[in-house]
């Protein structure tokens, strides 16, 4: 209840400095609100003080100003600069007003707290010294048409001393160590985002890994269904590889599929084309289109374009280069497939051209 009212419900995008401000500066509206509103009557009709019940009635209104306008334009920034100065003003007033009587000098100590909390360091530390050396002239002023001893008016001189000075490093130490931790979510992020683009990347190929096409596959299935769109799953396979690594190392075997990889990662560079690895030798393309029309062409131009780069694979049949098997479902009508059966069939469409000789496509249409 208490925390609802000091940030009234104001939605600060809550960093943490502003998130302090607000709270410093409801405070000092709530607590010089509810103490004007209470000692201005008293002042004014039980100590007979007219003057000090009418100051202290006319400062209700800036103040009420200055808490309806935090309401409204929500800018902390300067509702806290305007709050310092009006405690600035108020104090002063107030201790004058009572000629340092009556210890109202000891009010003068509250001021570094807040000033130096709403205003930053740097602004709060130049009104705390204007504010201070204002106190002492006028409480050198008045010990001396005074009777009191010189210490009275040393002590509050020390005394308000150390307190700027603690407030001043105390604030400093919490804004640094706000920017620390600052610094530290940042990096953290970074390496939350740098470990999810590890978690879904082949580190071979740098394509998708299984793990994400397990992910993709199901959502872009879902998506198609719900856009009316035709969802493709193409598993593409490279042709005899276990000869390639055999004949020319494994080293040159990851050569080839980093190079098939890089040919993949070309042809779906489209938003919404995604490309896998999913095994050893063995890759996945997710497309979404608006008809079935192009797609035995695209996957005929894609297989085409690994034969082109004419990677020597002298026991690949008669070809003599690299080539790939590539099965094709292309669905539409999700009344009669599932994301598992559409996986199964194009797997056994990749079968089908495995067995008649490889270095083609075999597509279903659904
Ligand atoms: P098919 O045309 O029927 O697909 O024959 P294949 O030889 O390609 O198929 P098979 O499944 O018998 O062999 C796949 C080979 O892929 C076996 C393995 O040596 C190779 N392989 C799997 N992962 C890697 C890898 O990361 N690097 C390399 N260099 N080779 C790999
Ligand atoms: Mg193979
Ligand atoms: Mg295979």
């Amino acid at each position: 209840m208490f925390r609802n009212i000091l940030l009234s419900n104001i939605d600060i995008k809550s960093t943490n400095k502003s998130y302090r401000k607000l709270i410093t500066v409801n405070l000092f509206y709530l607590v010089t609100l509810s103490t004007l509103i209470i000692f201005s009557p008293i002042n004014f009709f039980i100590r007979d003080n007219y003057l000090a019940g009418v100051i202290e009635f006319l400062f209700l209104f800036p103040l009420l100003y200055g808490f309806f306008e935090l309401r409204k334009n929500k800018n902390i920034e300067k509702n806290s600069i305007y709050a310092t100065v009006m405690l600035f003003f108020m104090l002063l007033t107030l201790i004058f007003f009572f000629r340092f009587e009556e210890y109202t000098v000891i009010w003068a100590l509250l001021f570094p707290f807040m000033a130096i909390n709403l205003g930053g360091v740097r602004v709060g530390l130049i009104f705390v010294i204007v504010f201070n050396l204002i106190i002492y002239i006028g409480a050198y002023y008045f010990w001396q048409n005074s009777d009191a001893p010189f210490i009275e008016f040393m002590r509050i001189v020390i005394v308000s001393i150390i307190i700027s000075l603690l407030v001043y490093f105390y604030e400093k130490n919490i804004l640094e160590s706000f920017d620390n931790q600052r610094t530290l979510n940042e990096s953290l992020v970074k390496r939350v985002k740098e470990l999810r683009k590890l978690s879904i990347t082949d580190s071979l190929t740098k394509l998708f890994n299984k793990r994400h096409f397990d992910t993709v596959m199901c959502d872009e299935f879902n998506r198609a269904k719900r856009a009316n769109a035709h969802f493709t799953l193409a598993i593409l396979d490279i042709d005899n590889f276990k000869l390639y690594n055999d004949t020319y190392g494994h080293d040159k075997g990851n050569e080839a599929l980093v190079k098939v990889g890089e040919i993949l990662n070309e042809q779906t560079a489209r938003s919404g084309d995604y490309a896998f690895r999913i095994g050893g030798e063995e890759f996945a393309i997710v497309l979404q289109s608006d008809s079935p029309n192009d797609i035995s062409a695209y996957f005929d131009k894609l297989r085409e374009k690994i034969v082109s780069e004419k990677i020597i694979h002298i026991k690949n049949g008669p070809s003599g280069f690299l080539t790939v098997s590539i099965g094709i479902v292309s669905v539409s009508n999700y009344e009669l497939v599932s994301i598992m059966d559409a996986y199964r069939i194009a797997d056994k469409k990749l079968y089908e051209v495995k067995k008649n000789g490889r270095n083609s496509i075999e597509v279903i249409i659904i």
